[in-house]
């Protein structure tokens, strides 16, 4: 139960630091994949269209005239297409063609009609794949529409350009054919992934480290509230001895602020539960559980106390004379030198409204009874004042040892015989 309670918390941590970090961190790179990739783009639309109408505007300033085909043989006799413009042959500036192809990448088509006349793009057997026909979809968009184009992916040869197509115009207006200007759509994604590998890694390492570092800070978190919930359950379960982890107690933030806050309260429950509200010495209930832990270690170990019962000699003529006020504050001060009394010694409580147990543990019956001595003389000399009335009481006291096998009942009868006996002797005296 508290571990799947613990858990939820640091879940809840996590929520709340290490997944927006994470989210975020995504966003930026897919955002800055997105528009670096928009720019690339764009760049090379432009520099294909650049080179395209380039190579158009070199033919026409070289042979000016219009296009048209004229067709011829090679050398084994296969037939084939020579270019012409103006009249002359304009096949030679495969040179040309060749060159830009060396110098950018990029590959150059000139088609007459919608066929390949003049093509930098070979097949797989390297040979240029002149004379085929354009697809259906280009002669759609350029060669019957009269506008330029530009593909993504486009397939040549079954490899996907990056591809822009333009229509080639005849001085009269009429379209003649098409120039193509393309590069692999392969080399651009490669540099897409070449540029953004780098920061895609840095981004992912600052996910990590910030992540796991406000992990780290929450499980701490998590593992001081533990604790304090942990001593919480065992003052809920009546201890009131429980102890909190000092380091919680150090901290200067909220959770120490708790930590302190929960030791109060056991200091107070304790105090509740433990002490006379009147007097602040220990209580009935807590004088009757030291009694009963130290007769059984009696029991097992022969370890001998000594107790007395002390009873505030005519009481009643206190009050009836000053006031219930003036006996309180005879009964605060009778406590102190009693605590005095005890000090290091025992312990002492208040067993009933005018009288106090004493307690003495580890020491002999006979230094007990010569604290008591001392006690009562220092009671005898006390001037207690009220209203700037004084005030002075005394004592009677009935002191008992425990014997090995006495029961508690036993040695109260002991301590409260004695009580009694000096009460009817005149009291004002120790009892032994
Ligand atoms: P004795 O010497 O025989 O003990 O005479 P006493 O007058 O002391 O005894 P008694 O039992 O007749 O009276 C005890 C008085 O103590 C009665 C009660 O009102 C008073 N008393 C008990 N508790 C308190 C208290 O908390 N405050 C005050 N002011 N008086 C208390
Ligand atoms: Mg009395
Ligand atoms: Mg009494």
């Amino acid at each position: 139960m508290k571990r799947k309670k613990s858990w939820n918390m640091k879940n809840q941590f996590l929520a709340l630091t290490a997944l927006p970090i994470i989210g975020l961190g995504l966003i930026i790179v897919f955002t800055g994949y997105s528009a670096f990739r928009k720019a690339l783009y764009h760049q090379v639309e432009e520099e294909l269209k650049s080179i395209g109408n380039s190579v158009l505007m070199h033919f026409d300033y070289t042979y000016p005239g219009n296009y048209s085909l004229s067709g011829g043989n090679t050398e084994d006799g296969e037939p084939t297409y020579r270019l012409m413009k103006g009249g002359a042959d304009i096949t030679p500036e495969y040179e040309f063609l060749d060159e830009i192809k060396k110098n950018t990448d990029i590959d150059i088509t000139i088609f007459y009609g919608d066929t390949r006349i003049m093509t930098t793009v070979r097949n797989k057997q390297m040979k240029r794949i002149e004379g085929t026909p354009a697809s259906s979809v280009i002669v759609r968009d350029v060669l019957n529409s009269g506008e330029e184009h530009f593909y993504r992916k486009f397939k040549v040869t079954n490899i996907p350009y990056f591809a822009y197509y333009a229509p080639i115009f005849n001085s009269d207006g009429t379209i003649s054919g098409i120039v193509f200007a393309g590069k692999p759509a392969r080399e651009i994604n490669s540099i897409i992934s070449r540029s953004l590998l780098p920061i895609s890694l840095i981004t992912v390492f600052a996910i990590l480290l910030v992540s796991t570092l406000s992990i780290l800070n929450s499980n701490r978190l998590v593992s001081s509230i533990q604790r304090i919930n942990t001593f919480l359950a065992r003052v809920a379960q009546g201890n009131l001895n429980a102890e909190l982890d000092p380091k919680i107690l150090a901290r200067k933030d909220e959770l120490g602020d708790m930590g302190r806050g929960a030791l109060t309260m056991q200091n107070s429950l304790r105090a509740l539960i433990e002490l006379d509200a009147l007097t602040g010495l220990n209580n009935r209930r807590y004088a009757d559980k030291i009694l009963h832990q130290l007769i059984a270690s009696n029991h097992s170990n022969d370890s001998s106390f000594t107790i007395a019962i002390g009873d505030i000699d005519f009481f009643k003529r206190v009050n009836d004379t000053y006031g219930h006020e003036a006996g309180d504050i005879v009964l605060k001060g009778v406590s102190k030198l009693i605590k005095k009394c005890v000090e290091g010694k025992g312990y002492a409580s208040r067993w009933g409204g005018e009288e106090f147990l004493f307690i003495f543990e580890n020491m002999s019956y006979k230094k007990s009874v010569a604290a008591l001595q001392e006690f009562l003389e220092e009671l005898r000399g006390t001037v207690f004042t009220y209203k700037e009335l004084p005030i002075q009481v005394t004592m009677t006291i009935g002191v008992a040892v425990c014997h090995p096998n006495d029961t508690l009942n036993i040695l109260l009868k002991y301590a409260d015989d004695k009580l009694y006996k000096g009460k009817s002797e005149g009291r004002n005296q120790i009892v032994t």
